[in-house]
């Protein structure tokens, strides 16, 4: 796959800011909604994934990546569904990759499940691919197996090590699980600082109908913290990447450990941040039902003229903040589509 390269005036275009203020730099793509995994949070076991046909090809996701960086976008993220099972998905990293030796962009990098990072590490990092997240919520093979429904363990370990291996930095992701891992969370923290690995720990979101409620899997991270806060010194980090982590240092192992916490911390204030998906709809926010299609104007015409406008219009409407809520009365999906469409 080729594309082409960001001219100069296109460079110079201002940058996107929504009505609030806040200048939009970070696009996560979901390449694809299908997955080799299906984490009980997540999906449900018989998920029904999209017709291929509804699908955008990887030339047009370029396309599309490439019209936000134009417009400002620095830091690009694939995602899905599991970004590493699309067919050929190497071909879209390696075009892609071109914005990074042009500097219009300043970071190309994924979040994945890890099932196939071994096979693909190593061209990852031939294509500039600087850092990956890896999605690992205990590190039991059979609570693994349990959560996963299907998946083996070995097989991310194997991928982690081939990443590290590959001079990739891992980040390790882990859901907060009340009754399946919350005990775990230490001993997970200890392993990912004892390899030099960043843990971010993510409460549950209530996204997509999983075929059970989400009050029986949330674990607020403000108590899992205050747990974490009598056995390890935690001392508060500053470094905001406007994304809705916020870091602490461990003094016992010398690690950075994350805490995302959409339901008991509100982080829309420093959002940067939108997401399409893999059939080309913009999402302006994570928690709100709003989307734009930019598959149309896309496809409309092979100029960029009436996708930048559409994509101008959705980021002038994307709302301050998410309401998301999980309890008794609300024990129900509050966004109706899954986060393997949207992207996590
Ligand atoms: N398959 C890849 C993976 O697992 O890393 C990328 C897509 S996955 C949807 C991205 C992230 O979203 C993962 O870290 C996953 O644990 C998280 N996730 C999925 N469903 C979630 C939910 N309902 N609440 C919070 N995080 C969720
Ligand atoms: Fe697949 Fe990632 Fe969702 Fe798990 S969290 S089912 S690995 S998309």
């Amino acid at each position: 796959m080729t594309g082409a390269l960001l001219n100069s005036t296109e460079l110079q275009l201002k940058p996107m800011t929504d009505p609030f203020g806040r200048t939009i730099s970070y696009l996560r793509v979901s390449v694809t909604d299908r997955c080799d995994l299906r984490c009980f949070y997540c999906m449900s076991e018989d998920m029904t994934f999209l017709p291929k046909a509804d699908l955008l090809t990887l030339e047009e996701l370029d396309r599309l990546c490439s019209a936000f960086i134009a417009k400002g976008v620095r830091k690009l993220r694939l995602t899905g569904g599991e970004p590493l099972v699309r067919r050929n998905v190497m071909s879209l990293v390696r075009s892609l990759s071109r914005h990074l030796g042009t500097a219009a962009l300043d970071e190309l990098t994924l979040t994945t499940n890890g099932s196939q990072l071994a096979r693909f590490a190593g061209e990852l990092r031939g294509y500039g691919v600087r850092r990956v997240n890896v999605s690992l919520d205990t590190l039991d093979p059979a609570k693994f197996r349990a959560i996963t429904r299907w998946g083996d363990l070995d097989k991310v370990l194997a991928g982690i090590e081939a990443a590290r291996s590959a001079g990739l930095a891992v980040k390790i992701n882990a859901v907060a699980l009340k009754n399946t891992n919350d005990e775990e969370i230490p001993s997970l923290m200890e392993w990912a600082h004892g390899k030099g690995m960043a843990l971010t720990l993510i409460e549950v979101m209530p996204m997509g109908d999983i075929g059970e409620g989400r009050i029986d899997q949330y674990a607020p991270l403000s108590l899992l913290r205050a747990r974490l806060a009598q056995q390890y010194t935690l001392t508060d980090l500053d470094d905001d990447t406007g994304g809705p982590a916020r870091y602490v240092r461990v003094s016992e192992t010398g690690g950075k450990l994350g805490f995302i916490t959409p339901m008991t911390h509100n982080f829309c204030e420093s959002c940067n941040r939108v997401r399409i998906t893999c059939t080309g709809t913009l999402h302006t926010c994570l928690g709100h039902e709003d989307a734009s299609d930019l598959r149309k104007p896309l496809r409309a015409s092979a100029d960029d003229g009436l996708l930048g406008a559409a994509i101008d219009r959705a980021i002038g409407l994307k709302p301050k903040g998410h309401d998301f809520i999980i309890d008794r009365r609300h024990n129900r999906p509050s966004v109706s589509r899954h986060m393997s469409v949207t992207g996590g």
